[in-house]
Order: C-alpha cells, then structure tokens, then sequence
C-alpha cells in the first residue's frame, strides 16, 4: 500500500509518499518564510500553503514517479497546529479523497515525529524530546499511549529563541544564528525555571532581553541561553529516562539541529549507559513522510478515525496507539 501524507501544521507545506514496503518514496515542502521582524501570522502562512500546495504536491508525485491513482490512503495532519494551517490541509487531504476516492486518516503531528524518527534513527523505545518552533514535550509510550512525562508550561523553546532572535535583530529562524554567536560567548546567569517535570521559557526570554538592553554582548546571552534552556531539557529529559526505565533517547524537532543540545543529552546518555540518536536533519523539521507513515500504520492497525476534522490543541497523549 502506498499513503500519501500531507502536512500542514504550521510553517511548512510537506507532501510525503511512503510505502509500506520501501519506506519513504517521495518527500516534498515548501517552508513560508516571515518579513524580517515578523513572526508566523497564521492566516499568511495560510495562504502560503493555498499558493504552493499544488506544486508541492506535483513534485512529490513526480519524484516517487507515481500519479494519484497509485495512492491508496491519504492522511493529513489534525492538530496541534495553526487553525488556518491546518483547514488548508484539511481541504487538499479531502479534495484529493473524494476526487479520487481515496479513504482518509487524520494523524497527530507530535507521533508523527516519533514515528518517522525512530524509524529513521533506528530505535525501538525511546524517551523522546520533541522541541520545535511550537513544541516541546518530552514523551515515551506507556500502555498504548505516547504519554507526555514533561512540556513546556508556556511556549515552544524553538519560539523562545526565535522571540529573542526578533527583538534583537537576528532573522528567522533565529536558532541557527543563536547557535553560531553562542560560540563565542561567556556565561551569564539566567533563570532556571524547571516546575516538576514541567518547563517554562518565556520568563527567561524576558530577561535576556532585559540584560541585552542593558548592553550585555549578544554573544554571551546566546551562549547562556543555550546553556540554560538546553541543561533545563536535558534534567527533565534524564529524570523520564530514569522514571520509565528505557535504555534509548531520541532527539527529534527543529531544535534538534543545535549541536550543543545533541552534546549535553549524548553526555547525559552516556553516564547513564543509553543510547543517545539525534533525528537527521531531513526528518526532524516538519514534512508530509511522518503524517503518511503514521497514517499508512493506523489504518493497518484498524484504527480509521470517522471523526474527519482539525484538532488545533489535540494532545500526543490523546490518541491511542494501536499499531
Ligand atoms: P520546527 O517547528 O520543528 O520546524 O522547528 C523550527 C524551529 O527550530 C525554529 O524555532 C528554529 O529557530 C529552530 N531551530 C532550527 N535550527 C536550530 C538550531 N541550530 N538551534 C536552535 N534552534 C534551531
Ligand atoms: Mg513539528
């Protein structure tokens, strides 16, 4: 059987085409990118997606040298993500089906991401920390579910750096930028904020800012920011390791680009005798082949969804696992 998947969350457009038999086929996106100094307005992001769908969709197609007719199963993207993101989606996915009587699957963006990452870093359980723009969620499956163990109380570490990013003259996506003046900058102390297993970010983006007016050097609030936000995610990362008891971490998200968070969770791995695979590049930014594998694996497993809609706020813990 071959699922075409069709992602639509946030920023990017993603068509991927994956057979159960030889993984991914195809891969296409098309990335909206803001004015300088803007952040992603949703229903700009919207009408990007109108724009580019089509075109995303023909080079997917051509690429895995196939037509509609060879696709057995659409699935979509539901949720979390930007509402208006996400009716484009909706729109394409159920366009495409009944155009070409093709059934449809809603899947959750967060295990998309799991799934495709262990499939690609070659894991079998891990405790994955999942850190995007929007995201940040550290989760293993327990019972059937892909349980959230800790989350960001606030906003997305990806939109924490970005935030900053914006206010201090960097373009978007700032991590990179962040991540290259971080080299050569110093410590500076930074709130902590760790709530249990929770986390919260946009305390900290708060005073870096306010340090950054008082004319402490950028570098050096990169550095620590970094230093900061990542030995957070690596505390809470460790402390679900120990609780669960797995052996595996899985680093997955746009985030997990940054070489420094890779280093200090590889360290913590290490001490602890777990294996420590941070996603390829390719597959741990947003992209359609996620929403296909986990759509191509519900519906093997059964599990085919009548509710055909979005879900803007719909939780990785709310879907079960029947695969
Ligand atoms: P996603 O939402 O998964 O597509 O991830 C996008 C986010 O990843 C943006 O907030 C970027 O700033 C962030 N990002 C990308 N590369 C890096 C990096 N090298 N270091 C830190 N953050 C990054
Ligand atoms: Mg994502």
């Amino acid at each position: 059987m071959i699922c075409l998947g069709i992602e639509a969350t946030a920023h990017t457009f993603g068509v991927g085409i994956v057979s159960d038999k030889g993984g991914v086929l195809a891969d296409a996106r098309d990335v909206f990118r803001p004015k300088a100094g803007w952040g992603l307005i949703p229903i700009e992001v919207a009408s990007h997606h109108k724009e580019v769908w089509q075109d995303v969709l023909n080079s997917a197609l051509e690429r895995a040298k196939l037509s509609l007719k060879d696709i057995g199963l659409i699935a979509f993207s539901q949720g979390p993500g930007l509402p208006p993101c996400l009716k484009v989606g909706l729109e394409v996915a159920k366009k495409l089906s009944s155009e070409n009587k093709i059934p449809i699957i809603p899947v959750n963006h967060c295990i998309g991401h799991i799934e495709i990452g262990k499939l690609q870093a070659g894991l079998e359980d891990p405790v994955t920390l999942y850190v995007s723009g929007g995201n940040t969620q550290v989760i293993s499956l327990i019972d059937d579910y892909y349980r959230v163990f800790g989350e960001t109380q606030d906003i997305g570490i990806g939109n924490a750096l970005d935030k900053f990013g914006r206010e201090t003259g960097l373009d978007f996506p700032a991590g990179p930028k962040i991540e290259s003046l971080a080299k050569k900058g110093k410590y500076i102390e930074l709130p902590y904020v760790v709530k249990g297993m929770d986390l919260s970010f946009s305390g900290i983006v708060t005073e870096a800012l306010r340090k950054s007016k008082n004319g402490i050097p950028l570098e050096d609030l990169c550095f620590s920011l970094q230093e900061t936000m990542f030995a957070m995610l690596t505390e809470v990362t460790e402390r679900a390791l120990a609780h669960v008891g797995k052996n595996e971490v899985m680093l997955t998200g746009g985030v997990a680009a940054n070489h420094r968070l890779g280093e200090m969770l590889d360290v913590m791995c290490r001490e602890r005798g777990a294996r420590f695979r941070c996603v390829q590049k390719e597959y741990s930014g947003d992209n359609g082949s996620m929403i296909g594998l986990v759509g191509m694996l519900m519906y093997k497993s059964g599990n085919i969804p009548k509710d055909i809609d979005i879900k803007p706020r719909q939780r990785t813990d709310d879907v079960e696992v029947t695969w």
